[in-house]
């Protein structure tokens, strides 16, 4: 016979475990509509699981990390993202004592407000909404309204300040806002070659002396340092050593200069406005395919709300297709044609 592990249980080993900082389960600050707790996972489980059986988590496969709608096995998309950030945030987590599902609840979470195309998307719906949009904003209306899923306070708060100056409230949520970036910077180099939009040589010295020659050694390098540097401050504050603080945030310039912007690969993100913008138009003007799409009643008022939940909610090749169905002409006849 074995003595099964049950939620309480797990919750004593977390307040025998974690450092007195941690976010321990049952001191969350709990969920908009009570619910009776789970016998075997605590709350941030139970919110992690939640996540991953979500139809927004499954589809960030389709979402664009840097390039559009890539056709190679290897390029990152929004889910393989995701699952790298949740990978560093654990480690990190795991070592700083810090409560390793609520990181992991966080970092799953995190990029569910993502739009199609990247932040070529995001830009579009932002400049055509009138009340602007941002993915971290829109992340929790996902998990709030768009497909309710009565997460904890703390994994919210994780996703809406993952990005911006906010900071989030756990330090839970500020590991996974550093590791969002360590994530993103590593692999991004490495799809970057992988494209050619960058060659071995075009990345800076400093890189490959300060954090190594692989994209493994850079993220150990940094994960190495910000756990270090975050013991070493007593958990003040998650963070890396300045010096490599100065190494990690020019290497984010030189990828905003050379690759997030005015790169090959950003070539096609004109085009996105063009199709994003026509989407847009074509069902605000017709609010009883919203309806369909959406799966709930539109009222007069509500739509250009509607529009924005829609079009962010898209993969790549979803908004590719309707752009498709709706604007372009089908060949018709050609084959049945008589001769
Ligand atoms: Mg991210």
């Amino acid at each position: 016979m074995v003595q099964a592990l049950g939620r309480e249980a797990q919750e004593a080993q977390e307040a025998e475990r974690l450092s007195p900082l941690a976010c321990l389960s049952h001191q969350s600050r709990g969920r908009a509509e009570p619910e009776a707790e789970c016998d075997w996972r605590t709350a941030f489980q139970r919110d992690r699981d939640r996540v991953l059986h979500s139809k927004a988590f499954r589809r960030l496969k389709g979402k664009t990390q840097v390039f559009l709608a890539p056709q190679g096995d290897h390029y990152r998309t929004r889910l393989t993202h995701v699952l790298e950030v949740a990978q560093i945030s654990r480690t990190v987590a795991r070592a700083l004592r810090l409560n390793e599902d609520l990181a992991e609840a966080i970092a799953l979470a995190h990029d569910l407000g993502h739009t199609p195309f990247g932040h070529a998307g995001e830009d579009v719906l932002d400049q055509l909404h009138p009340a602007g949009f941002a993915h971290n904003e829109h992340g929790v209306r996902v998990v709030e309204k768009l497909e309710p899923m009565n997460l904890s306070f703390e994994v919210r708060d994780g996703i809406l300040h993952h990005t911006g100056p906010g900071v989030p409230a756990t330090l839970e949520g500020q590991v996974v806002k550093i590791c969002d970036r360590v994530a993103y910077l590593n692999h991004d180099i490495d799809d970057a070659l992988r494209a050619g939009v960058l060659r071995d040589r075009d990345v800076p010295d400093f890189v490959f002396k300060r954090f190594g020659p692989s994209s493994g050694k850079r993220i150990g390098a940094m994960v190495q340092d910000l756990v270090q540097a975050s013991a070493a401050c007593g958990l003040a504050e998650i963070r890396m050593s300045p010096e490599v603080l100065e190494d990690f945030l020019e290497l984010r310039a030189f990828m905003f200069r050379r690759v997030y912007r005015g790169s090959k690969a950003k070539v096609e993100e004109a085009k996105v406005a063009g199709l994003l913008g026509r989407l847009h138009a074509w069902y605000l003007a017709h609010p009883e395919k919203l309806s369909v799409a959406l799966g709930r009643v539109v009222r007069p008022g509500e739509e250009a709300q509607a529009v924005v939940d829609h079009l962010a909610g898209m993969t790549d090749r979803y908004a590719l297709a309707t752009y498709e169905q709706v604007f372009l002409p089908r060949p018709w006849g050609l084959i049945d044609e008589a001769r």
